[in-house]
Protein backbone atom coordinates (compact mmCIF):
# COMPACT_ATOMS: atom_id res chain seq x y z
CA UNK A 1 0.00 0.00 0.00
CA UNK A 2 0.93 3.50 -0.81
CA UNK A 3 1.38 5.80 2.36
CA UNK A 4 -1.09 9.14 2.87
CA UNK A 5 1.15 11.99 4.53
CA UNK A 6 -0.48 14.93 5.91
CA UNK A 7 2.23 18.34 4.91
CA UNK A 8 1.67 20.85 6.87
CA UNK A 9 2.30 23.91 4.65
CA UNK A 10 3.11 27.73 5.45
CA UNK A 11 0.33 30.20 7.50
CA UNK A 12 2.24 33.10 5.62
CA UNK A 13 5.90 32.82 5.52
CA UNK A 14 7.03 30.22 2.78
CA UNK A 15 10.18 29.91 4.13
CA UNK A 16 8.04 27.85 7.26
CA UNK A 17 8.19 24.70 5.16
CA UNK A 18 10.24 21.68 6.39
CA UNK A 19 13.04 20.20 4.45
CA UNK A 20 11.20 17.19 5.06
CA UNK A 21 7.97 18.72 3.92
CA UNK A 22 9.85 19.45 0.82
CA UNK A 23 11.07 16.27 -0.36
CA UNK A 24 7.86 14.25 0.52
CA UNK A 25 5.89 16.73 -1.33
CA UNK A 26 8.46 16.39 -4.38
CA UNK A 27 8.79 12.32 -3.73
CA UNK A 28 4.76 11.48 -3.88
CA UNK A 29 2.71 10.20 -7.18
CA UNK A 30 0.20 12.43 -5.74
CA UNK A 31 -0.49 15.99 -3.89
CA UNK A 32 -4.47 16.40 -2.90
CA UNK A 33 -4.75 20.11 -2.38
CA UNK A 34 -7.52 22.63 -1.04
CA UNK A 35 -6.90 25.29 -3.72
CA UNK A 36 -4.80 24.08 -6.12
CA UNK A 37 -4.36 27.40 -7.65
CA UNK A 38 -2.63 28.69 -3.99
CA UNK A 39 -0.62 25.63 -3.34
CA UNK A 40 0.76 26.17 -7.13
CA UNK A 41 2.46 29.41 -6.44
CA UNK A 42 4.43 26.91 -3.04
CA UNK A 43 5.03 24.37 -5.84
CA UNK A 44 6.09 27.19 -8.10
CA UNK A 45 8.54 28.57 -5.33
CA UNK A 46 10.12 25.33 -4.33
CA UNK A 47 10.16 23.78 -8.20
CA UNK A 48 7.88 21.23 -7.15
CA UNK A 49 6.29 19.18 -10.37
CA UNK A 50 4.30 16.89 -8.83
CA UNK A 51 0.87 16.40 -9.78
CA UNK A 52 -1.94 17.98 -7.63
CA UNK A 53 -5.67 17.42 -7.23
CA UNK A 54 -7.97 19.46 -5.49
CA UNK A 55 -9.40 18.00 -2.54
CA UNK A 56 -11.86 20.55 -0.51
CA UNK A 57 -14.64 20.66 2.26
CA UNK A 58 -17.60 19.78 -0.18
CA UNK A 59 -15.76 16.99 -1.99
CA UNK A 60 -13.45 15.61 0.50
CA UNK A 61 -15.79 12.62 0.82
CA UNK A 62 -15.98 11.57 -3.00
CA UNK A 63 -12.21 12.42 -3.41
CA UNK A 64 -11.11 10.15 -0.43
CA UNK A 65 -12.47 7.25 -2.09
CA UNK A 66 -10.59 8.07 -5.28
CA UNK A 67 -7.48 9.06 -2.98
CA UNK A 68 -8.18 5.74 -0.91
CA UNK A 69 -7.69 3.97 -4.16
CA UNK A 70 -4.89 5.19 -5.22
CA UNK A 71 -3.40 4.67 -2.06
CA UNK A 72 -4.56 0.45 -2.16
CA UNK A 73 -2.91 0.61 -5.60
CA UNK A 74 0.31 1.48 -3.74
CA UNK A 75 0.60 4.80 -4.92
CA UNK A 76 1.75 7.58 -2.13
CA UNK A 77 -0.32 10.67 -1.75
CA UNK A 78 0.33 13.80 0.29
CA UNK A 79 -2.94 16.04 1.57
CA UNK A 80 -1.90 19.80 2.15
CA UNK A 81 -4.15 22.58 3.11
CA UNK A 82 -4.21 26.29 1.54
CA UNK A 83 -2.47 26.76 5.15
CA UNK A 84 -0.98 25.43 8.30
CA UNK A 85 -1.56 21.72 9.19
CA UNK A 86 -4.28 19.59 7.10
CA UNK A 87 -7.27 18.25 9.88
CA UNK A 88 -7.31 21.43 11.78
CA UNK A 89 -10.34 23.39 10.53
CA UNK A 90 -9.16 22.27 7.46
CA UNK A 91 -10.09 19.12 5.42
CA UNK A 92 -8.10 16.01 6.07
CA UNK A 93 -10.31 14.45 9.38
CA UNK A 94 -12.82 12.29 6.78
CA UNK A 95 -9.55 11.14 4.88
CA UNK A 96 -7.60 10.13 7.95
CA UNK A 97 -10.81 8.32 9.56
CA UNK A 98 -11.20 6.28 5.94
CA UNK A 99 -7.89 5.24 5.69
CA UNK A 100 -7.46 4.02 8.89
CA UNK A 101 -10.73 2.05 8.66
CA UNK A 102 -9.24 0.30 5.33
CA UNK A 103 -5.24 0.14 7.32
CA UNK A 104 -4.03 2.08 5.11
CA UNK A 105 -0.54 4.08 5.86
CA UNK A 106 -1.29 7.76 7.65
CA UNK A 107 1.65 9.55 8.59
CA UNK A 108 2.11 13.19 9.20
CA UNK A 109 4.84 16.60 8.20
CA UNK A 110 4.34 18.09 11.13
CA UNK A 111 5.22 22.15 10.88
CA UNK A 112 3.20 25.55 10.91
CA UNK A 113 -0.08 25.95 12.72
CA UNK A 114 -1.93 28.83 13.67
CA UNK A 115 -3.73 27.95 16.83
CA UNK A 116 0.22 26.74 18.54
CA UNK A 117 1.69 29.44 16.78
CA UNK A 118 -1.08 32.31 18.18
CA UNK A 119 -0.96 30.36 22.06
CA UNK A 120 3.25 30.54 21.96
CA UNK A 121 3.39 34.34 21.03
CA UNK A 122 0.09 35.31 23.06
CA UNK A 123 2.09 35.83 26.53
CA UNK A 124 -1.42 34.26 27.57
CA UNK A 125 -0.62 30.54 30.06
CA UNK A 126 0.55 28.04 27.65
CA UNK A 127 0.47 25.18 30.06
CA UNK A 128 -2.84 24.19 29.63
CA UNK A 129 -5.51 25.24 26.72
CA UNK A 130 -8.60 24.57 24.42
CA UNK A 131 -8.70 25.16 20.62
CA UNK A 132 -12.72 25.79 20.15
CA UNK A 133 -11.79 25.86 16.33
CA UNK A 134 -13.91 29.06 14.69
CA UNK A 135 -16.41 30.80 16.51
CA UNK A 136 -20.01 30.42 14.78
CA UNK A 137 -21.00 33.35 12.54
CA UNK A 138 -24.14 33.82 14.62
CA UNK A 139 -24.19 36.49 17.63
CA UNK A 140 -26.61 34.01 19.55
CA UNK A 141 -24.75 30.75 19.14
CA UNK A 142 -21.62 32.79 20.05
CA UNK A 143 -22.94 34.08 22.87
CA UNK A 144 -23.77 30.98 23.96
CA UNK A 145 -20.76 29.03 23.18
CA UNK A 146 -18.46 32.37 25.34
CA UNK A 147 -21.00 31.89 28.13
CA UNK A 148 -19.30 28.74 28.20
CA UNK A 149 -15.67 30.19 28.70
CA UNK A 150 -16.92 32.20 32.33
CA UNK A 151 -16.22 28.97 34.79
CA UNK A 152 -12.86 28.32 32.51
CA UNK A 153 -9.92 29.31 34.97
CA UNK A 154 -7.18 26.87 33.81
CA UNK A 155 -7.29 26.75 30.29
CA UNK A 156 -6.23 29.68 27.44
CA UNK A 157 -9.29 29.36 25.06
CA UNK A 158 -8.10 29.72 21.35
CA UNK A 159 -10.44 30.34 18.54
CA UNK A 160 -10.10 30.86 14.97
CA UNK A 161 -12.61 34.44 14.05
CA UNK A 162 -13.06 36.28 10.64
CA UNK A 163 -11.48 40.00 10.76
CA UNK A 164 -15.03 41.73 9.74
CA UNK A 165 -16.46 39.50 12.64
CA UNK A 166 -13.81 40.43 15.23
CA UNK A 167 -15.52 43.41 16.73
CA UNK A 168 -18.65 41.54 17.18
CA UNK A 169 -16.75 38.71 18.79
CA UNK A 170 -15.49 41.24 21.16
CA UNK A 171 -18.65 42.78 22.20
CA UNK A 172 -20.03 39.52 22.97
CA UNK A 173 -17.15 38.32 25.20
CA UNK A 174 -17.76 41.77 27.14
CA UNK A 175 -21.48 40.70 27.33
CA UNK A 176 -20.87 37.21 28.40
CA UNK A 177 -17.38 37.38 30.58
CA UNK A 178 -17.14 41.27 30.94
CA UNK A 179 -14.74 43.64 29.46
CA UNK A 180 -11.94 42.93 32.31
CA UNK A 181 -11.37 39.47 30.74
CA UNK A 182 -7.57 39.44 29.13
CA UNK A 183 -7.79 38.49 25.51
CA UNK A 184 -4.96 38.27 23.24
CA UNK A 185 -5.57 39.08 18.96
CA UNK A 186 -2.89 37.43 16.88
CA UNK A 187 -3.08 38.74 13.36
CA UNK A 188 -1.27 37.85 10.13
CA UNK A 189 1.05 35.44 12.11
CA UNK A 190 4.24 35.04 10.36
CA UNK A 191 3.36 37.80 7.34
CA UNK A 192 4.95 41.28 7.02
CA UNK A 193 2.21 42.98 8.96
CA UNK A 194 1.98 40.09 12.03
CA UNK A 195 0.67 41.87 15.05
CA UNK A 196 0.34 40.97 18.35
CA UNK A 197 -2.54 42.55 21.00
CA UNK A 198 -2.56 41.58 25.04
CA UNK A 199 -4.89 43.06 27.08
CA UNK A 200 -8.71 43.23 28.39
CA UNK A 201 -11.72 43.08 26.15
CA UNK A 202 -11.89 46.75 26.73
CA UNK A 203 -8.91 47.42 25.48
CA UNK A 204 -9.46 45.53 22.31
CA UNK A 205 -12.50 46.45 21.50
CA UNK A 206 -10.75 50.44 21.74
CA UNK A 207 -7.98 49.34 19.50
CA UNK A 208 -9.89 47.49 16.83
CA UNK A 209 -12.65 49.76 16.98
CA UNK A 210 -10.71 52.65 15.10
CA UNK A 211 -10.71 50.98 12.36
CA UNK A 212 -11.21 48.03 9.22
CA UNK A 213 -9.68 44.92 11.40
CA UNK A 214 -7.88 43.29 8.25
CA UNK A 215 -6.21 39.99 7.67
CA UNK A 216 -6.27 36.80 9.50
CA UNK A 217 -7.24 36.68 12.89
CA UNK A 218 -7.18 34.15 16.19
CA UNK A 219 -8.57 35.31 19.52
CA UNK A 220 -7.31 33.89 23.00
CA UNK A 221 -9.07 34.15 26.06
CA UNK A 222 -7.39 33.80 29.35
CA UNK A 223 -8.38 31.61 32.06
CA UNK A 224 -11.14 33.64 34.36
CA UNK A 225 -8.55 33.79 37.60
CA UNK A 226 -5.01 35.80 36.97
CA UNK A 227 -2.05 34.15 35.58
CA UNK A 228 0.09 32.15 38.09
CA UNK A 229 2.52 33.93 39.79
CA UNK A 230 5.73 33.80 37.72
CA UNK A 231 8.62 31.96 39.48
CA UNK A 232 10.98 34.47 40.37
CA UNK A 233 14.36 34.62 39.09
CA UNK A 234 15.88 33.31 42.60
CA UNK A 235 13.39 30.27 42.57
CA UNK A 236 14.18 29.60 39.16
CA UNK A 237 17.79 29.40 39.89
CA UNK A 238 17.13 27.58 43.73
CA UNK A 239 14.90 24.69 41.66
CA UNK A 240 17.91 24.64 39.48
CA UNK A 241 20.82 23.82 41.42
CA UNK A 242 18.48 21.64 43.88
CA UNK A 243 17.66 19.04 40.66
CA UNK A 244 20.13 16.39 40.55
CA UNK A 245 22.58 16.30 37.96
CA UNK A 246 23.14 14.59 34.98
CA UNK A 247 25.77 11.68 34.95
N1 LIG B 1 -5.16 24.44 9.06
C1 LIG B 1 -4.85 25.77 9.52
C2 LIG B 1 -3.93 25.70 10.72
O1 LIG B 1 -3.31 24.66 10.95
O2 LIG B 1 -3.81 26.68 11.44
C3 LIG B 1 -6.12 26.57 9.82
C4 LIG B 1 -6.98 26.79 8.62
S1 LIG B 1 -8.41 27.71 8.94
C5 LIG B 1 -9.36 27.41 7.48
C6 LIG B 1 -7.91 29.36 8.65
C7 LIG B 1 -7.93 30.20 9.94
O3 LIG B 1 -6.72 29.98 10.66
C8 LIG B 1 -7.96 31.70 9.67
O4 LIG B 1 -9.28 32.16 9.48
C9 LIG B 1 -7.35 32.24 10.93
O5 LIG B 1 -8.28 32.26 11.98
C10 LIG B 1 -6.28 31.19 11.23
N2 LIG B 1 -5.01 31.56 10.57
C11 LIG B 1 -4.42 30.94 9.53
N3 LIG B 1 -3.27 31.56 9.19
C12 LIG B 1 -3.14 32.61 10.04
C13 LIG B 1 -2.19 33.66 10.19
N4 LIG B 1 -1.12 33.75 9.40
N5 LIG B 1 -2.38 34.57 11.18
C14 LIG B 1 -3.45 34.49 11.99
N6 LIG B 1 -4.39 33.54 11.88
C15 LIG B 1 -4.26 32.60 10.92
Amino acid sequence: CGTLYLVATPIGNLEDISLRALRILKEVDLVAAEDTRHSRKLFNHYGITTPLTSCFEHNEARKGERIVELLAQGRSVALISDAGTPAISDPGYLLVCRCRDEGLPVTVVPGPSAVITALALSGLPTARFAFEGFLPAKSSHRRALLAAARGETERTLVYYEAPHRLLAALADLREELGGERRVAVARELTKLHEELFRGTVEEALAHFGAGRVRGEIVLLVAPAEAEPERESLEEALARWHAAPECS
